[in-house]
This record gives C-alpha cells, structure tokens and sequence, in this order.
C-alpha cells in the first residue's frame, strides 16, 4: 500500500514540477523530513552501530550517532537493518534478459523494439525493489536509444527504476560484432553501432552524445579472430579520438576488453574502466593502478553462461574458464586495482545483481571491501561522488536498509527491507 501509495505521489509531483524541473530531469520531491534508524550505517567508507540519517526533500540532511530531528519529521524505526547507500551497478543491461531465456543473437534478431522496452520496464522496477538504486547501463544490444528513453520514463516518475548512465547502442570496429554467421552477401544489423576510421569515431561518438548518451562504451576486441578467438579490434588512435570527443564533452569512456593487448590499447588511450577483463596481466593490472582505471570482473556473467552450458554448480568441479577468472580477479585484487561491482546484468536476471558481490567475496575480496565496491567506489568511478555513492549531506537520498549486517555476512543485501531513492521510499 505504502508502495503505491508513494508512486502515485510521485506521479503527481514529477507532473506538478515538469515546467521548472531541474536540469537532469529530477523525479519528485517531496517536502517531508524523515528520520530513519537503523541499527547500524554503512556511509559507503565504515560501519557505524547506532548511527542515525536524516533526510529531508530528495537529500541527506545529516548523518551520525546524535542526529536531532524537526519536531514535524517522520521517525522510521528499522530495528534489526543495515542502512547503505543504495547500490550502484557497473555493468547493466536492462535491455536484455537472460540468455538461457532466449540467446542473445535472437534477442538482437528477432525481439521487436517495444517487447524489449516492455520488458526492460519490468527489469528496471525488479532492479530498484532489489535496492539498487542506481545503474551503469553498458549498451542496448541493438536496441539503439531505448535506454536513453527508459532513463527519461524513470526520472519523470512514469514507471519505477533506478537512475541511469546510458551508453546507448555502443561502439564497435565495423565487422567484428555480431550476430554473425550470415552469407556474405547479407548485410545483417549488429547489436552496436559499427565504426571505421579515426574520423567515423570521431563523428560517431559526437553523434551518440547528441542523441543522449552519458557515457560512451567501445568493445577494445571481441571474438573475430581467425578460429573465433577475441583480438584487439580498434587501433590505438581510433580510441584515443573516440576518448577526446567524449572527454572534452565531459563524458568517460568505458571499455569492454578481455585480451591483454585490447586491455593495454584502451588503458593507453585514457578509458576510465575495463569490463570483463579475463587476461589480464601483472603489467596490465600495474598499468591499470598507475592510470587509475577501475575494472568490473563481471564474474557472475561467467558464473551464469558456464551453467547454461551445463556446469552443475556445487556437484561438478569447477570450468578451468572460471578458475582461471578466479586467479586473475586473485591477482587484480593484490595489485591494487580499484574494483568495480559490475555483474553484466541482463546475462542473469535483473534483480539478482548480488549474485556479483557474493562471487567477488567467494573469489577473495573483504567483504567490507565489496560493499564499498558498490557503493563509494563505483560513485567514484563513475564521476557520480558529489551525488550518490555516500550517506553524507547534501547527497541524494539513495537509501536502502536490509536485514542484518552485508559486512559478517554479504548476503544480507538480498533482505531489502527498505529502498528509498531520491527522498521517496519505493519499498517498505
Ligand atoms: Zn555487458
């Protein structure tokens, strides 16, 4: 009750406040003061047993163990519950369902636009409700600016999701992508947008911004090699333009890269984060440390297609693929790179992105290391720390509160008992 009854208040409000609304189109804003006392506060840096938040509008008002309330405000007492910033996806698809569902090629192929939209409606509610509260959305998959439009339906309050930073279609080197696998003779649409040329990367990373990218995704290599292996796929000076235009526009760009010299290229060239990232090196991770560039591992992408492939968890021994992901993240990790929580939602359900945080913790990160993963870092990371990431004033109010402590044991963020965004409580 308490659910709907917040929706349609936002509605009303996103409605009431569209004339004058902020710039970034923010959702509602209600008035009211809220105190919320949990048993303990992660701010997005330490615990604090007996911490207290105040929140008031769409923002944090204060944060600590003496926190005085408004005689007006509303008390929340959530006995039993972690409070933390809302989580922050790295690596999203909303525009995808898992592949054991239906494969990705036909996904691209043969879902019609409107199915896909309709369903990424239904991901980015399941998304919010599992108390992540903000995502990093890494390429529609053929489904153009779908998440430009899904992100806009979101902040006006249409249908609840978390905040967005799209991609867009994403970027590849033309012939490398797929679907492939077709005569020659045919050409076949591809699940990201083909570029050729140093001055095609230019115009088209120009063009992606203008039609509303946040951040533009490149695919340093993919599987085109001679026998299907992944090889590096744009040169050095196709990225380095790609990273201008998106810098001097104020946007990062990513990388999705898994050999060492797709790595190294797009490290070299300036991008701010490298997905997948299965061959890594010690070279490539010390490049990584010097230059500041973050990694999400997505090991639960790997996790899941080894079991669509047939991997029977727990009773069959590892894929050598995963133990070998194993000591790569192993040796990232002792490296000192700054790591992303980022899992290639859309690969598994939307919903489950805990699922990332447990394999992290499962391949060896400190648990109090993998929610600030999600958290402060990926805030930072992602050049979002001045609004979200932190339980701090003035900062947007992305809240949740699960049941127990995530710190002794991080399953606890499957038990969201509370997921406010913005100032608005979605879930109670
Ligand atoms: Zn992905």
């Amino acid at each position: 009750m308490r659910i709907a009854f917040s929706i349609t208040v936002g509605v009303v409000l996103a409605v009431i406040t569209l004339a004058g609304q902020a710039p970034g189109g923010g959702a509602a804003r209600p008035a009211d003061v809220t105190l919320l006392r949990p048993d303990r506060v992660f701010d997005g840096e330490t615990m604090h047993a007996g911490w207290s938040v105040l929140v008031r509008g769409e923002r944090i008002e204060a944060v600590g163990a003496s926190v005085t309330a408004p005689a007006d405000a509303q008390t929340i007492a959530l006995p039993g519950t972690t409070l933390l910033p809302g989580l922050i996806e790295g690596h999203s698809h909303l525009l995808l369902h898992p592949y054991n569902e239906t494969p990705w090629n036909d996904q691209v192929a043969r879902e019609p636009l409107a199915y896909r939209v309709a369903r990424a409606v239904n991901h980015a509610r399941d998304t919010l409700m599992a108390g992540v509260t903000t995502v990093r959305d890494l390429g529609t998959e053929g489904a153009g600016y779908a998440d430009v439009g899904l992100k806009r339906a979101i902040d006006e309050g249409v249908v609840p999701g978390p905040r967005m930073l799209v991609a867009g279609p994403a970027m590849v080197a033309a012939g490398s992508y797929a679907p492939k696998g077709f005569a020659p003779e045919w050409t076949v649409p591809q699940g990201a947008e083909e570029v050729s040329g140093p001055e095609a990367a230019v115009r088209i990373a120009r063009d992606q911004i203008g039609r509303g990218a946040d951040l533009i995704k490149v695919y340093a290599d993919y599987r085109y090699g001679p026998n299907g292996e992944a090889r590096p796929t744009f040169t050095l000076d196709e990225l380095r333009r790609i990273v201008d235009v998106a810098n001097s526009s104020g946007r990062p760009v990513v990388a999705h890269a898994s050999t060492a010299e797709g790595m190294r290229r797009a490290i070299e060239a300036g991008v701010e984060t490298i997905e997948h990232g299965d061959g890594g090196t010690d070279e490539i991770w010390k490049l990584m440390v010097a230059k500041k560039v973050g990694f999400c591992p997505t090991l639960a992408a790997g996790d899941a297609t080894s079991q669509y492939a047939g991997w029977k968890k727990g009773s069959a021994p590892e894929p050598p693929r995963l133990t070998a992901k194993r000591t790569s993240f192993k040796a990232a990790l002792n490296a000192g790179v700054a790591m992303c929580f980022g899992g290639d939602v859309g690969v598994y359900a939307h919903g489950d992105n805990v699922r990332e945080l447990e394999l992290m913790v499962d391949y060896g990160m400190p648990l109090a290391d993998a929610i600030k993963s999600a958290t402060s870092t990926n805030a930072r990371l992602f050049r979002q720390g001045e609004r979200i990431g932190s339980l701090k004033p003035k900062l947007f109010a992305d809240i949740i509160a699960v049941e127990g402590d995530p710190s002794a044991d991080i399953s606890a963020l499957r038990k969201v008992k509370l997921v406010m965004k913005g100032g608005k409580i979605y879930r109670r």
